[in-house]
């Protein structure tokens, strides 16, 4: 029996490892469940769930679940604010964290559970793209073990997990659906609204890493990721277009093989294999039929239209505190964008301005990791300052 926190539980990869979960009651025992904003869907998941612990975003909403869990006798605890998640994330009796707060918000509590030595199913890239070394490292001190949820790198981790030999490996293909702006010219991206960024062609996902894929961030910080994850140098990691979504990624070995993984673009696969490893278990997602998907294209993508993807690879390259500087200033553009403070074109400008004012320092600790994350946020929102909405 794994005995499951869940941090980011009313998201969406949290509700897909729920349902996951639903399936098999005998395999896995819910300890925690936690939520931001959705109080209603943390509470219908604490009554379907009946977890040991659950927690909320600050103390008013506490008082509140505790008093309406209270009311129908249910035992659950309504714990708060980051102390509550860092709990949850390193408690004695939790085997299994699954990591799936959207941003660098959720990277305290990835942390706590590294230290604590369980085994992170890591849904939240940005906590890898901050602190990779860090994150991998103390991970290791303490005998825990990272298994990727991100459809790409669960893919690759499915292809090498057991032949960790590096030198074996040529090169790592990212594969991407290039968003819903993939066959939109350039001179046309500027005046694409909120909505239509948002209506991603294959993934159901959250805002933040919808607005990614529209930009190609998220490949971006993908590239970061499995450089971190699976030790592989940038050069050695390339990104190709492939709409369907049914390839998630492949790696290609000195022999010439190329080995993949091939799925339907339903987070509920990687959620299920990273829940079960080393075993597989039902997921509730059909295999597929290949007869009927017989066109699958490729592409090379366009760097000078999704400009967010060659930033990375820059920020890769030049390392130190420059990965944390563009997921900093990632996340202040597409907030800005979502409250429409900027155009769509404007979020690579405002991250670009952000990069070339940084200047790059070590990154030791993870205050270091703090400090870089917090100073960047408040040099971007200053840059944001002298954008105008064109
Ligand atoms: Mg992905």
């Amino acid at each position: 029996m794994k005995i499951i926190s869940i941090l980011g539980s009313t998201g969406s990869i949290g509700r897909s490892a729920l349902d996951v979960i639903k399936l098999h009651p005998d395999r896995f025992d819910i300890f925690a469940l936690s939520g931001y904003d959705n109080e209603d869907l943390l509470f219908k998941q604490a009554i379907a769930f009946n977890p040991t612990y659950i927690v909320t975003k600050d103390e008013e909403s506490q008082i509140k679940l505790s008093a309406l869990l209270k009311n129908i006798s249910n035992g659950t605890e309504v714990l708060f604010g980051p102390e509550g998640y860092k709990f949850i994330a390193g408690h004695e009796k939790v085997s299994t964290v699954l990591a799936a707060i959207t941003g660098a918000a959720g990277l305290l509590s990835t942390m706590e559970a590294a230290q604590k030595g369980k085994t992170i199913l890591l849904a939240n890239k940005e906590s890898m793209v901050m602190a990779g070394n860090l994150l991998s490292e103390i991970c290791l001190q303490n005998n825990g073990l990272i298994i990727p949820v991100d459809s790409e790198h669960n893919a690759i981790f499915q292809v090498i997990h057991d032949q960790n030999n590096q030198s074996e490996i040529n090169k790592l293909i990212l594969t991407a659906s290039g968003g819903p702006f993939r066959s939109l010219p350039l001179r046309e991206l500027k005046n694409v609204s909120i909505k239509d960024a948002l209506n991603h062609p294959n993934w159901e996902m959250g805002q933040k890493v919808t607005i990614d894929s529209a930009t190609m961030m998220n490949k971006g910080l993908e590239v970061i990721e499995a450089a971190y994850l699976f030790k592989i140098s940038h050069n050695k990691i390339e990104v190709l277009i492939h709409p369907q979504s049914i390839i998630h990624s492949l790696v290609e070995f000195i022999d010439g093989s190329t080995l993949t993984q091939l799925g339907f673009p339903d987070m509920k696969v990687p959620i299920s294999y990273a829940l079960s490893f080393p075993e597989r278990i039902a997921s509730g997602v059909k295999g597929i039929d290949l007869s009927s998907v017989s066109d699958l294209q490729f592409e090379l993508p366009d760097l000078e239209k999704f400009r967010c993807l060659k930033l990375a690879y820059n920020c890769l390259e030049l390392g130190g505190s420059y990965p944390i500087e563009i997921n900093a200033a990632n996340e202040v553009a597409v907030d800005a964008f979502l409250r429409k403070k900027i155009n769509f074109t404007q979020i690579p400008e405002l991250i670009e301005k952000a990069l070339n004012a940084a200047q790059s320092s070590k990154i030791e600790t993870i205050e270091d990791v703090l400090v870089v994350n917090e100073v960047s946020r408040i040099k971007a929102g200053q840059l944001l300052k002298g954008f105008k909405f064109a």
